[in-house]
């Protein structure tokens, strides 16, 4: 089951819930593919043979356009071999986004000023 996490901006109107974690489809290959961009696709195709994965959505920073957003990540773990960690494109299209731990209290996008997370509710 996933959580909801809502960020509430107490110096100005930001205010956004994220959808983090993993849901019922998320143990299918396929379902999660879905959500992924088509060169993200591509590359998880790119891992050859049989591997396990974890999937999940992660808060993450956009280095380009600067949002906050939940951000679908999955990694991949061969039966033989490193495991690798492969991030979905933030809405913008760009691939450099940081995960950001979810407990920890980020900086508000629109005005810089700290704003705790808090649980507001789960998904599945
Ligand atoms: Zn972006
Ligand atoms: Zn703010």
């Amino acid at each position: 089951m996933g959580v909801v996490m809502r960020a509430n901006c107490e110096g100005c109107d930001y205010n956004k819930s994220f959808y983090l974690g993993a849901g019922l489809t998320f143990r299918d290959l396929t379902s999660v593919k879905a959500i992924f961009a088509d060169t993200v696709t591509k590359e998880i195709d790119s891992y050859i043979g049989q591997f396990d994965f974890d999937a999940e959505y992660v808060l993450a920073l956009c280095e380009k356009c600067n949002k906050l957003a939940q951000v679908a990540k999955i990694t991949i773990k061969p039966h033989d071999g490193d495991s690798a960690v492969v991030y979905n494109l933030c809405e913008c299209g760009s691939r450099s986004v940081r995960e950001i731990p979810a407990h920890n209290k980020i900086d508000c996008p629109k005005c810089g000023i700290p704003v705790g997370l808090e649980q507001s509710g789960k998904w599945s």
